[in-house]
């Protein structure tokens, strides 16, 4: 579902990711941790077209992310192509983001209608019944501004749920939320996974990433330093680097 070989990113001069292998299968929940600054949400957003790579290669869904391939020329994607591609893939932001002025389920139904051009009823239907499997059944006639941050995060997760995506990023979803919200989302994550999602998860949710996760990837300065089975990286870091990051997050 995702593979990065090499991948390379720079802002100007500074070179945020510096030769990123990873690869994805489908249904496999992969969580990405690493120090502020390490390049996790550049990472994040290459996979999903809101930045281009400088070099290397990057696919999402057998797809070079950016081009199409015709015989063996790569063509790059126009910005209707993009977006069509960006469709496919949800994105969960630390900050929720949802529209003030709209219920929960009219955020929920937003993109269908507006993007899509699904009807409305069926779209409101189906908003209603994304709600209730993130535990809100009774909020759908909420305002954002009525909600807690952990219930605002489950709407946001329904809403990226709503345009049917292939992968979900989760982008430190829980970390602005206050403690005892963490549970209820990490609750709808880890059912999502269940379900069979394909999700990347960049978290410092250990419990979560031990328990759900299929691999754990250690990011350092633009690199991934280590990788392999959460309960072995957790268990037994092969890095210095690894080991003091862990040390500070357990
Ligand atoms: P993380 O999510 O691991 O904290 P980021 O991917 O947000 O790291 O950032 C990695 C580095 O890239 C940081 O030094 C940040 O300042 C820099 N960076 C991120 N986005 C931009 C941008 N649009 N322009 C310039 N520098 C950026
Ligand atoms: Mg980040």
């Amino acid at each position: 579902m995702v593979k990065a070989e090499g991948v390379h990113k720079s802002f100007g001069r500074t070179e945020v990711l510096k030769g990123i292998d990873l690869e994805v299968r489908p249904g496999e929940v992969m969580c990405v941790i690493g120090p502020s600054g390490s390049g996790k949400s550049t990472l994040l957003r290459c996979m999903n077209h809101l930045e281009k790579i400088n070099a290397g290669r990057l696919w999402v869904d057998g797809e070079l992310v950016g081009y199409r391939q015709k015989g063996d020329k790569l063509y790059e994607l126009h910005d209707k192509e993009v977006a069509r591609k960006r469709r496919e893939i949800g994105m969960v932001f630390q900050r929720f983001n949802l529209f003030p002025h709209m219920t929960a389920v009219e955020n929920v139904m937003e993109a269908p209608v507006q993007v899509k051009g699904e009807p409305r009823a069926q779209a409101r239907e189906n908003a209603v019944r994304l709600l209730t499997e993130v535990g809100l059944a009774d909020k759908t006639a909420s305002y954002p501004g009525q909600l807690s941050g952990g219930q605002q995060q489950r709407v946001a997760i329904a809403r990226a749920l709503a345009m049917r995506p292939k992968l979900m990023l989760f982008d430190e979803p829980t970390s602005a939320l206050d403690p005892e919200l963490v549970g209820d989302v990490l609750a709808v994550m880890r059912q999502l996974a269940a379900d069979g999602m394909t999700m990347v998860v960049v978290t410092h949710e250990m419990g979560f990433a031990r328990e759900v996760g299929d691999s754990l990837v250690f990011m350092d300065g633009g690199v991934v330093v280590e990788q392999g089975s959460p309960r072995e990286v957790i268990a037994n870091p092969q890095h210095e680097r690894t080991r003091s990051f862990l040390a500070k997050v357990l």
